[in-house]
């Protein structure tokens, strides 16, 4: 809660199902706690409809990605929470975009922060990811570590009771950035799900071919930062997605990215007119020379010249990370990253 320094760690292995027995068991109080606020957030009335909107989701979902359905049905038992509530936590992205879209009926594009950066140095990659989200959820965040049976290792933040958002996988990290979703689908994986398969990929390629294979809801930028070095956004909404490259942002070895399109096939203005002042400071930072380690990283999502450390009454930045992909490390920040220590953690221990 209020009073914590650092975010719980859990570990999970094994089957999905037993992955998601001891996450709920493990973060039975917090998952409670979460299912009750994202319903107060949603509104009573809201949250009840939504259940019906989100049935071809389920479907799909358990067509595309059955494990990890079995996973969120490990977490209902050892939570003791309803299904529906704990894949509703999964969907709080698909949720608000719902409400927003669908019962709202406004078209208006959404405020979500984060950001994420990610840079090549001469002995690793480095991926930063800021969190920024509504402060109530600081008391809802969890540290997952997981050695699934027969998968690669992952290392990923979230809400209690949700299998995935950016982290570490073996051979990738991932920051995600929201984008104002022009429509909302109810065919399509949810984020967390695409995000726990996309740390499981073997390079940025067959990251890449994720969303070919994959249907999504709502818009989201995803950034990935490789172990070869490979770096890229894939700014993607339910009909589209563009691979935005260093080079298209003018850049050597580093990319950057907030909450705006920046790909023209999208819409968008490119980096130098896109107007969010966060990824203006940040640029401005790289320009005066790249971070080349993990407190250089840090220091940039610091920043307050333009806010990429967010500290509003309504956003916060609830969770900061910077991952050294090849090292296999991760140093995690509950809170803004000012001010808040970091845990670290690998990997392989
Ligand atoms: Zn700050």
């Amino acid at each position: 809660m209020a009073h914590e320094r650092f975010d719980p760690i859990i570990g999970v292995s094994g089957s999905p199902g037993q992955m998601g027995l001891e996450h709920g068991r493990q973060l039975r109080a917090r998952i409670h706690r979460t299912a009750a606020l994202m319903r107060e957030r949603i509104g009573p009335q809201a949250y009840e409809a939504s259940w019906e909107a989100l049935r071809p989701t389920v479907e799909y979902c358990h067509a595309a990605a059955p494990e990890m359905m079995a996973e969120i049905q490990g977490i209902c038992r050892g939570a003791e929470v309803p299904f529906s509530d704990i894949f509703r936590i999964n969907a709080h992205l698909d949720l608000t975009n719902w409400r927003r879209l669908v019962w709202d009926a406004d078209t208006a594009g959404n405020a979500e922060a984060c950001s994420s950066h990610a840079v090549v140095t001469s002995s690793d990659v480095l991926l930063g990811w800021n969190g920024d989200d509504w402060p109530g959820w600081l008391g809802c965040g969890a540290i997952v570590r997981g050695r699934p049976e027969g998968g690669p290792p992952f290392i990923y933040w979230s809400l209690a009771g949700s299998v995935g958002r950016p982290g570490l996988g073996p051979h990738l990290a991932l920051g995600a950035n929201s984008l104002p979703s022009p429509r909302w689908q109810p065919e399509g994986l949810l984020y967390p799900i695409l995000c726990r398969k996309l740390l499981a990929c073997r390079n940025v390629g067959d990251a890449l071919s994720l969303f070919e294979d994959y249907e999504r809801c709502s818009a989201m930028n995803y950034l990935l930062a490789g172990a070869s070095g490979d770096l890229v956004n894939v700014e993607s909404t339910p009909d589209a997605h563009a691979v935005i490259q260093p080079v298209d942002q003018g850049a050597d070895g580093y990319l950057l990215h907030t909450n705006s399109y920046l790909a023209a096939s999208l819409g968008g203005l490119g980096i130098q007119d896109c107007g969010c002042p966060r990824l203006a400071a940040a640029r401005r930072l790289y320009q005066q020379g790249p971070p080349t380690d993990v407190p250089g990283v840090r220091a940039i999502q610091s920043d307050h010249s333009g806010g990429v450390c967010v500290h509003q009454p309504e956003a916060r930045t609830i969770v900061s990370f910077v991952a050294r992909v090849r090292a296999g490390e991760i140093h995690i920040t509950r809170g803004n990253p000012c001010s808040c220590p970091a845990q670290s953690l690998r990997l392989d221990t």
